[in-house]
């Protein structure tokens, strides 16, 4: 990690990376302030660095990645976040989706599949001043005990839509989902408009790690 240090030249890369991501169709304000305000490099090993405010994924421990900004951007602006929803993100990662979230006003709780990526969540997120509610395990049929959700946003890409995920939604909630095979996703976007009627969008290319788990792939195999 990062020594916790947000100078002029942090800011100033964090601005251009707004615009950028405001330019490749982000227009929603408050996420674009989210992304503004933290500073995406204390999520980076210090030798890497230079490569936090690039529009890309990076890898992170256990062979996963930290999403790319305008990735995150987007997933955020479909949710559609309101102070004070509830939102279940499945695939914790780094932790910065999570804060983008705590930052948009929701009440977060998250779920890592990998223990150390949890540990090392657990331990940072709360010296950022970020406290969402953190969970280790598999997050691949949501997380009923805390249900009903606003939202749901899976940050790994998933084979099918787990039934159980549109089931923990209120109604008039909203899913976001990659889901594609191992290399390319689309951005699903289902909105619960009654018990048993939804609304259902999709957004091309995206390329997410593999969601694991119950209702992901196999961790050898499928390809
Ligand atoms: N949101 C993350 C961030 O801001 O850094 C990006 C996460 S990375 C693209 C996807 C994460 O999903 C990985 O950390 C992976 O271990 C996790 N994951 C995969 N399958 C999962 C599952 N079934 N339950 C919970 N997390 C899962």
């Amino acid at each position: 990690m990062s020594e916790l240090e947000d100078t002029y030249k942090h800011k100033g890369l964090r601005k251009q990376l707004v615009l950028e991501i405001s330019k490749k169709g982000v227009k929603n304000s408050a996420v674009l302030a989210a992304i503004g305000k933290i500073p995406r490099h204390y999520f980076f090993d210090p030798i890497f660095e230079n490569h936090a405010y690039e529009d890309k994924a990076f890898p992170i421990d256990a062979g996963q990645t930290i999403s790319q900004p305008y990735t995150v951007a987007f997933q955020s602006q479909l949710l559609k976040v309101q102070p004070g929803d509830k939102i279940l993100e499945i695939g914790t990662g780094s932790g910065y989706q999570a804060c983008v979230l705590v930052e948009l006003g929701a009440k977060v709780y998250t779920i890592e599949y990998q223990k150390k990526l949890y540990q090392k969540a657990i331990r940072f997120l709360p010296k950022l001043g970020y406290q969402p509610h953190m969970y280790q395990g598999d997050g691949s049929k949501g997380m009923p005990r805390f249900a009903p959700y606003d939202g749901i946003i899976v940050t790994a890409g998933a084979p099918t839509i787990p039934e159980e995920l549109i089931e923990q939604l209120k109604i008039g909630g909203r899913l976001v989902i990659p889901v594609g095979n191992n290399d390319i996703q689309s951005m699903v976007l289902i909105e619960k408009v009654s018990e048993n009627k939804i609304k259902k969008k999709q957004f091309n290319n995206f390329s997410f790690v593999p969601l694991r788990g119950e209702r992901g792939w196999p961790s050898k195999g499928t390809k």
